[in-house]
């Protein structure tokens, strides 16, 4: 039986999912979304064409009953595949096996997946209607349609899924300052495109060690660091690679103010990536057709109105890219905020002032972790001091794993809250900085000793304690 109905701006990835959830546990919901029908219309990306999905994401489909469904249409990565600047590669595995490996999953497809099972699930899908105002007061917003005709519809209560330029935001905003704060990283980041090893010749792909189908090994996150920018590309089920750029956005070369021209940046890959380079046949046209995306870090003091208005996913929380956690962050978000309002539906001042209070710590630690993990994969994947670290807390978490999980698996593969990640990876971090003592060699460390200081300083995982 229906509850209570709720209005949502944006039938992205997040949107839909929420959506499905809430008509899942009894509400009558409709979303607004700007963009056409993508089941009909196609696919307009314009972010990430690929994602990396993982643990927090996968357990909200689980929740939703569409995991099994999102993995037939994902790729496997199992580590980050790293490739030095001459010319060497070497997987770096995520953790210990199979059971903890992440998947590419291409936006559009899940997309359209979610738009299905929100659908199915009862949801009111209305495409090509953008979010032009709201009022609070009176409870309505006004939409405009693809031909420019506005309407106003009633909205007692309003959720935004509307992404980090949320025009839901802005109208809250102008009705109650939400205390925001966009903090720009400084970076920018570019697509490009690996075809389908069919594409290319038999040389090429020996010698990057592909195959007729995948030019690179597909069950990797492919890194070239090279320390203040990098190239990464996820693989996608047709065969090809989708390569991100990423790169300071001003400033002195390399920057994408210092290569305004594909002849430009062709020169640059020859140089920096030139085993990469040859990969991308259609280089010149992918780089001149694409555009250079900002990359930020979204704070606001209030994520609600009331229990008029909320924002969710990138709109009360955008992050930078670098953990591959935004998507599943957000996913996390349905979870707690549909069985919070399915639990209490008639009380959505009290829901949502508990929702930030739950979420908004957890976001700002993957917020933090994110910007740090671009400094790791940029800098530090081929640093020796970064691996030596890396080794120990290995051996550590073999010798002690109730005791030490490396923070990447703790925010990948656990459900343990992103602030207790944080703060547990600093003191474990501190730890490992204590026992290496500016050594680079983790094998010349005395493993029993440094257990028994590890006993000592840290408290056993919460998880692993209780579960
Ligand atoms: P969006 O995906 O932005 O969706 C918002 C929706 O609202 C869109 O459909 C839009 O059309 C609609 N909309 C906007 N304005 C209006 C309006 N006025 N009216 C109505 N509708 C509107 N996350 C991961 O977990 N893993 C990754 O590997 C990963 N990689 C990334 C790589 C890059 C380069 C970037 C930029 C991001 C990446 N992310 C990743 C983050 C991820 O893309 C976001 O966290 C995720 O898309 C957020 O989903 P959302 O639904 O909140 O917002």
């Amino acid at each position: 039986m229906a509850q209570a109905s709720l209005t949502l701006i944006g039938g992205g990835l997040v949107g839909a999912l929420l959506a499905q959830q809430l008509a899942r546990r009894g509400f009558q919901v409709d979303v607004f979304e700007k963009r056409p029908d993508p089941r009909k219309a196609g696919f307009l990306g314009g972010r990430s064409i690929n994602l990396a999905l993982a643990e927090r994401g996968l357990q909200a489909l689980r929740t939703a009953g569409l995991a099994d469904e999102v993995l037939t249409r994902a790729v496997m990565m199992r580590g980050r595949m790293v490739h030095t600047r001459d010319g060497r590669s070497g997987l770096q595995r995520y953790g210990v096996d199979d059971s903890e490996v992440i998947w590419s999953v291409s936006r559009g497809t899940l997309n359209m997946l979610l738009l299905d099972a929100a659908e199915a699930a009862g949801v009111r899908l209305h495409f090509g209607q953008s979010l032009a105002r709201a009022d609070f007061d009176q409870r309505n917003i006004r939409l405009i349609d693809e031909t420019g005709i506005t309407r106003d519809v009633s909205a007692p209560v309003v959720i935004g899924a509307d992404g980090a330029g949320s025009a839901l935001r802005a109208a809250m905003n102008l009705h109650t300052p939400l205390g925001e704060r966009v903090e720009p990283l400084g970076h920018a980041y570019k697509e490009l495109e690996i075809p389908p090893g069919s594409q290319l010749s038999a040389q090429l792909l020996h010698a990057a060690g592909g195959h007729d189908q995948f030019a690179l090994e597909p069950h990797a996150l492919h890194i070239w660091p090279r320390g203040g920018y990098m190239c990464i590309a996820l693989p996608n089920t047709e065969g090809s690679f989708t390569v991100t750029l990423f790169l300071p956005a001003h400033g002195p070369h390399p920057s994408f103010s210092s290569l305004p021209t594909s002849e430009a940046a062709h020169a640059f890959f020859g140089e920096d990536f030139p085993d990469l380079l040859p990969l991308i046949p259609d280089f010149v046209q992918d780089y001149s057709a694409h555009p250079v995306g900002g990359l930020s870090t979204l704070y606001l003091d209030r994520w609600h109105l009331d229990g008029r208005a909320l924002l969710i996913g990138d709109a009360a929380h955008a992050i930078v890219p670098f953990h591959g956690q935004g998507m599943n962050c957000g996913f996390e978000d349905t979870v707690v905020l549909a069985d919070l309002l399915a639990a209490n539906p008639g009380d959505t001042a009290d829901v949502f002032a508990l929702f930030q209070a739950i979420r908004q710590p957890n976001a700002d630690a993957i917020a933090a972790m994110a910007i740090e993990n671009y400094i790791e994969m940029r800098d530090s994947v081929a640093d020796p001091a970064y691996l030596a670290k890396r080794e120990l807390g290995a051996l550590l978490a073999e010798r002690a794993p109730e005791h030490f999980m490396a923070r990447y698996r703790m925010v990948t593969f656990t459900h343990l809250p992103y602030a207790y990640a944080f703060e547990r990876g600093r003191a474990q971090d501190q730890l490992l900085q204590q026992l290496l003592r500016g050594s680079t060699d983790a094998s010349s460390i005395d493993l029993t000793a440094a257990v028994t200081t590890l006993l000592a300083t840290l408290p056993p995982l919460p998880e692993l304690r209780h579960g």
